[in-house]
C-alpha cells in the first residue's frame, strides 16, 4: 500500500482568456505543482487570496479541468477518469466547501441533502435504511434528530457547515478536501467546527487537506503544511518544523504577521510590498522576486529549484542554492 494516499505531479490548471489585452493567453492558477499527502494525516495548504490553493483543492477532487500533470489517489491515476470511473473515485475523495450558505440547496431538507450521495452511490436500499444512516451522520457532526426535515435557512452558519461535513462523510471517503471551511463563520463558531473536523479526522482516520489563508487555523489542525504563492508551493514541511524554522522569505513574512497576544513576545513584522502579481503574466525567475526583501540578481531571471532540507521539508529559493 502506498504511504501517500494522494499525489500530484506537475499539476497544471490553466484557464484560457478569450478577450481583452491578454487574449489567447492563460490564467495559470496552478502551475506545475507537485506534492504528496500521507495517509491519515492533515495537510494544510496556506497562502494569500488568489494564490491558487482553492483551485488546487478542486483539481485534485477532479472538480476543475486539469490542463497537465497527474493526480494519483490511492496509487490510481485519476487525472483523466470520466463517467462511472470518475463517479467511483468520488466515493474516496469528498469536498467541504467554503460557503455554507451557497453550498447547500435551499429547496432540500437536511435529510435530502445528506441522503443524496447515499442514493447516487447506491449505498442504502430503502427509505428506512437511508433515514437511519442520515440520522447517524447528523449525530456524528453534532446535529439533533429533530432537525432532519428542516431547510438550510433554518440553521446558523456553523450548523450549515456541519450539514456540509455530514454530506461529505456520507460516502465514507478516505480523503476530505476542506476549502476554507471556517472562514465564513464567526470566530467562536470557527473553533467548534475546527475541533469537530479534528475529532472526525482522528476517529475515522481520514486524510484531510485543509485549505486556509489563516496560518493560526492551519497550525491548529495540520500535521504538515505547504505554503503556496502564485500557483506554486514555495515551501512545505511538518507543521512544527515550518512554524519554528521557516526558510522561504514568503513563509517568514507570513509567520511574522501572526498576532501574538503577549506584549513581551511580539514578532518583528516583515513587511511585504505590493500585492500578489497577476497569474496571467507572472514575474520571470522566482515569482516572488517582485516582493521579496532578500531578492538577488539571479532571482529575476532564474526560477529556483527545490531544495530538500530534510525528509519532509523542502523549499524553493536561491538562498539555499549552495546547499544543493
Ligand atoms: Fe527571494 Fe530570491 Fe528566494 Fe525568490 S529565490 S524567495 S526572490 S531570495
Amino acid at each position: 500500500m502506498d504511504d501517500y494516499i494522494l499525489r500530484a505531479e506537475n499539476l497544471q490548471v490553466y484557464y484560457p482568456i478569450h478577450t481583452g489585452v491578454f487574449k489567447n493567453s492563460y490564467v495559470k492558477a496552478v502551475d506545475y505543482v507537485s506534492f504528496e499527502v500521507p495517509r491519515g494525516k492533515v495537510f494544510g495548504i496556506v497562502g494569500e487570496s488568489g494564490c491558487g490553493k482553492s483551485t488546487l483543492g478542486r483539481a485534485v477532487c477532479r472538480l476543475e479541468p486539469i490542463t497537465g500533470g497527474k493526480v494519483y489517489l490511492d496509487g490510481e491515476d485519476i487525472t483523466t477518469l470520466s463517467g462511472d470511473k470518475l463517479r467511483a473515485i468520488r466515493k474516496k475523495i469528498q469536498m467541504v466547501f467554503q460557503d455554507p450558505y451557497a453550498s447547500l440547496n435551499p429547496r432540500m431538507t437536511v435529510f435530502q441533502i445528506i441522503e443524496e450521495p447515499l442514493r447516487v452511490h447506491h449505498l442504502t436500499h430503502s427509505k428506512e435504511e437511508s433515514e437511519q444512516r442520515v440520522l447517524a451522520l447528523m449525530r456524528q457532526v453534532g446535529l439533533d434528530d429533530y432537525q432532519l426535515n428542516r431547510y438550510p435557512h433554518e440553521f446558523s452558519g456553523g450548523q450549515r457547515q456541519r450539514i456540509g461535513i455530514a454530506r461529505a462523510l456520507a460516502v465514507e471517503p478516505e480523503v476530505i478536501v476542506a476549502d476554507e471551511p471556517v472562514s465564513a463563520l464567526d470566530v467562536s463558531i470557527q473553533a467548534q467546527v475546527l475541533n469537530l473536523l479534528a475529532k472526525l479526522q482522528k476517529e475515522l482516520n481520514l486524510t484531510l487537506i485543509f485549505i486556509s489563508h489563516d496560518l493560526s487555523v492551519v497550525e491548529h489542525i495540520s500535521d504538515q503544511v505547504g505554503v503556496m504563492y502564485l500557483g506554486n508551493f514555495v515551501e512545505a514541511a511538518d507543521k512544527d518544523e515550518l512554524y519554528k524554522n521557516p526558510l522561504h522569505p514568503y513563509t517568514q513574512a507570513l509567520l511574522s504577521a501572526i498576532p501574538i497576544p503577549d506584549p513581551d513576545k511580539r514578532n518583528k513584522l516583515i513587511p511585504l510590498e505590493g500585492t500578489i502579481p497577476s497569474a496571467v503574466n507572472p514575474p520571470s525567475g522566482c515569482k516572488f522576486h517582485t516582493r521579496c526583501p532578500k531578492c538577488m540578481e539571479c532571482c529575476r531571471t532564474i526560477a529556483p529549484k527545490r531544495y530538500q532540507v530534510s525528509d519532509n521539508h523542502y523549499v524553493y529559493c536561491h538562498l539555499y542554492d549552495d546547499k544543493n
